[in-house]
């Protein structure tokens, strides 16, 4: 069975084909990314066994850029299918899910309805994932199409997790409350978690640590997530790029008011110039704030703030948890900054933990980096969430069928 699995942004689209001829098998036979939708420089990024090219061309929108994609797997030259015919299904990754969704599903007309109803849940995320479903119906017609939402995995999370200590009505009238986000990564890396540690995942206590230029953290026991720390928006929780992450409410109004501010001015200091961009004043990006840290007091500072924030959260988990087997480290940061991830378990030892500093320079790759006599296992594990899409896909299709 082929499954196109697809990311619609709202200035990218990443697609994956994969070869799934049983629920494990896992062969992606052609993968890539079209970026800068709507602007200058659009390109189209196409990988398929050792063939890999970039192409320009204007792409206004999503839907020419599906275009695109399916015109290239199925080029004479280069393409991967003789026909369109040959996708079988398609799994599209959707952030929002409401409350509605705890699980992948089908998609049909009346549940593309209640994913649009929680576009105002998601305004920058849910249209585009629209828009990209719509192209695939008249591109690819008739091919069953499975919605994996980043917010499922944390439909379990018990009501005093997920309320919000404000006046009870907006959570009535709103539905104001703790979603999460990253669900696909964190539910992917905790079942691979309890693989590499030899354990049924129903029997272990995790944190999961995804920490890219988006961070969310998850604890997850007997393999639910019972608490996460993004909430009703991807805005709360860890320190991220450029997003602030927990901060005193009270900021927002007093900010507000000395500096004249409106809401979209707001929006943009939390969500585009706070986080690490923010607090060091160089780059969002920390491997810029690693480089710069001999040199510069604030990208010593935002090190020391990253540590010890993932740190607290940690700490929280363990106590909301009853204890801990096991940390997981994903996404770009987990999966290649040494020194974050050793700074973050200094002074933890009192958990049972120890970093084995040569396992620690392990990147991009699956590894256990505390030493074998520590009691609480920390492992990498790079993230796969077009894998845990394309299995959804396969298990909805053929359960269907
Ligand atoms: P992601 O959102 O998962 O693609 O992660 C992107 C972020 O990971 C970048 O903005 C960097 O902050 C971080 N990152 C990627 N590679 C490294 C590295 N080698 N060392 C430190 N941080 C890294």
């Amino acid at each position: 069975m082929n499954i196109l699995v697809v990311n619609c942004g709202s200035s990218t689209v990443k697609y994956q084909l994969f070869r799934m001829e049983e629920e494990n098998g896992d062969d992606v036979i052609a993968k890539g990314v079209v970026e800068r939708i709507g602007i200058t420089g659009s390109n189209l990024e196409y990988k398929a066994g050792d063939r890999e090219i970039i192409r320009e061309r204007e792409i206004p929108n999503q839907r020419v850029a599906l275009e695109w994609v399916v015109e290239i797997l199925t080029d004479d030259e280069i393409g991967v299918l003789e026909d369109i015919s040959q996708i079988d299904a398609i799994g599209h990754r959707v952030v929002h899910g409401g409350e509605r969704f705890t699980d992948s599903v089908l998609l049909s007309q009346e549940v593309l309805d209640v994913v649009r109803e929680c576009s105002e849940l998601a305004p920058l995320h849910n249209p585009p994932n629209i828009l990209g479903i719509e192209a695939c119906q008249d591109l690819i017609p008739g091919v069953p199409q499975v919605a994996v939402f980043d917010t499922a995995f944390h439909g379990t999370l018990p009501e005093y997790a997920y309320i919000y200590p404000i006046p009870y009505g907006f959570y009535r009238k709103y539905r104001i409350r703790r979603y999460g986000f990253h669900g696909t990564s964190h539910k992917y890396v905790a079942g691979r978690a309890a693989k590499m540690m030899g354990k049924n995942l129903g029997e272990l206590k995790l944190v999961t640590c995804h920490m890219g230029s988006g961070v969310s953290f998850a604890a997850i026991k007997n393999g639910v997530s019972i608490d996460t720390s993004m909430g009703f928006t991807p805005l709360e929780g860890l320190m991220m790029g450029t997003r602030c992450g927990d901060i005193d409410p009270a900021i927002v109004l007093y900010l507000m008011d000395k500096e004249g501010l409106d809401i979209q001015d707001m929006d943009r200091i939390l969500n585009k110039k706070s986080g690490v961009l923010g607090v060091s004043g160089i780059s969002s990006d920390t491997r810029d704030i690693e480089d710069a840290a001999p040199a510069e007091h604030r990208a010593r500072l935002t090190l020391e703030l990253i540590a010890y924030r993932a740190k607290k959260y940690i700490g929280a988990y363990y106590a909301v948890l009853g204890g801990l087997d096991g940390v997981v480290l994903t996404a770009g940061i987990g999966e290649n900054s040494s020194y974050i991830r050793k700074s973050i378990f200094v002074g933890l030892d009192h958990f049972g933990v120890k970093i084995d500093d040569e396992k620690n320079t392990i990147r991009r790759k699956e590894g256990f980096i505390s030493t074998d006599d520590s009691s609480l296992k920390v492992m990498v594990i790079p993230t796969n969430e077009q894998l845990m899409i394309a299995l959804d896909t396969y298990l909805l299709v053929t359960q269907r069928e």
